[in-house]
């Protein structure tokens, strides 16, 4: 990106994003990606300049171990959401990644049909940054991509480590996608991860799979009965499909459409959309904080003595409480 395209005035980044114009879209998702303070700042202009168009779509978030056929799915399943007229934007959350190993959208043989749809915008995932950086930049994409009109926005996630949890603070519905594999299906699969799930889909249901597919449905569909239910009071289901094949693709898209007409109708949709935004504020300040605190040159230097000549007469919870005293005095 040229510099000089970054200092164009938001007015006609608002203008263009609320127009559709997609070349506007990627460039304002660039700023928004950006740790520039400058980029950050036009940014932050944009966004307020298109917020009263956001919010109008469905935010989908979708895990799963890498193999588990993630991006066939949304391949698949993309072209469902595109049949039913919406317009659907595809990211990601892979904080892990960066460019040289190839981010998990940034492989261009992926969703080779969906990327070239009209009505379909994929947008590969921002490389490296931090966790709680790489969520708030998917968390103002998903909004500029509404204010562009999008109205099916799906996240991905590697299904490793923190990004699961990231993504179902800033989506509506989080899909987990699960193998059926020989012996113990819940093996490897962490607890938490299961009960963040608002419902699970089996994938690659075809050939000599299916039967172990289907084995593997009743399985989960009984070990999900023994987890907490969801606040949303939505059961969540275990379908089957396969990608490749097509098949349970749509039977997918409707259960995603009956939870949105019932979580609407029970307001739980938009008590959740609140939640997670003060829930962001929240971890924003938190954030903010703590990196004021460590950045601080004095709190540096004290922590460098510490860990280097570390004494038996230094007491952990009263140094620290007080190193935060006095930073909280200045
Ligand atoms: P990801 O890493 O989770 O994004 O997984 P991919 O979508 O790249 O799929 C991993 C492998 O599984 C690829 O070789 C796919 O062709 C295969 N695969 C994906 N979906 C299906 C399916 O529905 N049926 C079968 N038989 N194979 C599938």
């Amino acid at each position: 990106m040229s510099a000089k395209k970054n200092t164009q005035a938001p007015e006609s980044y608002i203008q263009g994003i609320l127009k559709g114009e997609i070349p506007v879209l990627s460039r304002a998702i660039t700023l928004v990606e950006s740790t520039n303070e400058k980029h950050r700042e036009l940014a932050q202009k944009i966004l307020e300049g298109v917020l009263h168009k956001t919010g109008n779509s469905f935010r989908l978030g979708i895990t799963g171990v890498p193999g588990v056929g993630k991006s066939t799915f949304i391949e698949s399943f993309g072209k469902e959401v595109v049949k039913r007229k919406h317009k659907l934007a595809v990211l990601a959350v892979d904080p892990s990644s960066n460019k040289s190993k190839g981010s998990i959208l940034g492989d261009k043989t992926r969703m080779e049909q969906l990327s070239v749809m009209k009505d379909v915008y994929i947008r590969p995932s921002p490389s490296g940054g931090t966790l709680g950086g790489v969520a708030r930049a998917t968390y103002e994409t998903i909004l500029l991509c509404e204010a562009a009109g999008f109205d099916y926005i799906v996240v991905e996630t590697v299904g490793v480590g923190q990004s699961e949890v990231a993504v179902s603070r800033i989506t509506d519905f989080f899909l987990l996608l699960m193998l059926a594999g020989a012996g113990d299906e819940l093996q490897g699969i962490k607890r938490g991860i299961m009960e963040m799930a608002d419902s699970v889909v089996i994938t690659k249901a075809d050939g000599s799979n299916l039967e172990k597919a289907k084995a593997a449905r009743t399985e989960f569909a009984r070990a999900i009965h023994f987890l907490q239910p969801p606040d949303s009071g939505f059961t969540p289901r275990v379908e089957i499909c396969s990608s490749l094949e097509n098949k349970g693709i749509s039977e997918i898209y409707d259960l995603l459409d009956s939870y949105k007409t019932f979580a609407f109708a029970n307001n739980y949709f938009t008590k959740k959309r609140k939640d997670q935004q003060f829930e962001l504020l929240l971890n924003t300040m938190d954030e903010q904080l703590k990196s004021a605190f460590y950045s601080d040159k004095e709190i540096k230097k004290k922590l460098d003595q510490i860990s280097k000549n570390g004494s038996k007469d230094i007491l952990p919870f009263s140094a620290g409480i007080e190193m935060v005293k006095k930073f909280l005095q200045k």
